[in-house]
């Protein structure tokens, strides 16, 4: 199997899920080079994703010399230390990991001017888990207002990364919340298109749940190493 064909057919399955809303794919590349994201590209793809800030800053700076106008759009979707934030402030078009004020406001500040406002999801740990990034529910609106005060980030929606679990049931409980929560913000006026959430081995599902985003890696890519 190819990208292309990983691709393909990750496409006519989104496609087939996706009845009443319209879903975006993240290409999820990280620990893959750039010649796996250059076959993605060559297959239509213009939005990756990366976990790691330097790897990711290589990556982008490799593609604006390699190929300044095919208009990739790249998102920091891993965890974000404060003295990363630069880094990430100045090379990405967006940021789904977003948990913690500090963060925000660095994010803004450092933001260079020549560039749009950065597009933010906050990630939202939605099943609890003691272990894991993200705000709990009832910490959202606060970090939303702040966020939606900062001049240099727009706040576009929610990132949530469940535990993945085999049971059915189970699989589906988190992100039913995740369109629970992402819905009553919406009706309190804060103003969300994003609903990012579903990877490889749960995307379909989440489509259903409701995600206008999904995130896949292996899926299309293959297998990861981590050196
Ligand atoms: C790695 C990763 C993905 C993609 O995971 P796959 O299982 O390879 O599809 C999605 N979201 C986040 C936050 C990740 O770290």
């Amino acid at each position: 199997m190819t990208i292309k064909n990983n691709l393909r057919d990750i496409h006519n399955r989104i496609d087939k899920a996706s009845t009443t809303q319209s879903v975006q794919l993240l290409a999820v590349s990280k620990t893959f080079g750039v010649e796996a994201i250059a076959e993605a590209i060559d297959a239509g793809e213009r939005r990756f994703g990366e976990n790691y800030v330097q790897e990711g800053v290589e990556k982008i700076r490799y593609f604006n010399e390699a190929m300044p106008h095919v208009g990739l759009e790249w998102h920091f979707i891993g965890p974000l230390q404060s003295n990363k934030t630069r880094l990430v402030a100045e090379h990405f078009d967006w940021v789904q990991s977003i948990d913690r004020e500090k963060i925000a406001r660095r994010l803004s500040e450092q933001r260079p001017s020549r560039l749009p406002a950065l597009n933010v999801l906050i990630e939202v740990n939605i099943d609890e888990q003691a272990s894991k990034s993200g705000v709990s529910v009832h910490e959202v609106r606060a970090l939303a207002d702040v966020i939606l005060s900062l001049p240099n980030l727009r706040l576009r929606g929610l990132m949530a990364i469940p535990e993945p679990v085999a049971d059915a049931e189970a699989k589906r409980r988190p992100l039913r919340a995740m369109k629970v929560l992402f819905e009553e913000l919406k009706r309190e006026g804060y103003p969300l298109d994003v609903l990012s959430m579903g990877m490889s081995s749960d995307m379909l599902e989440a489509i259903e749940e409701g995600a206008t985003m999904v995130r896949v890696g292996s899926a299309i890519f293959g297998e990861r190493n981590y050196g």
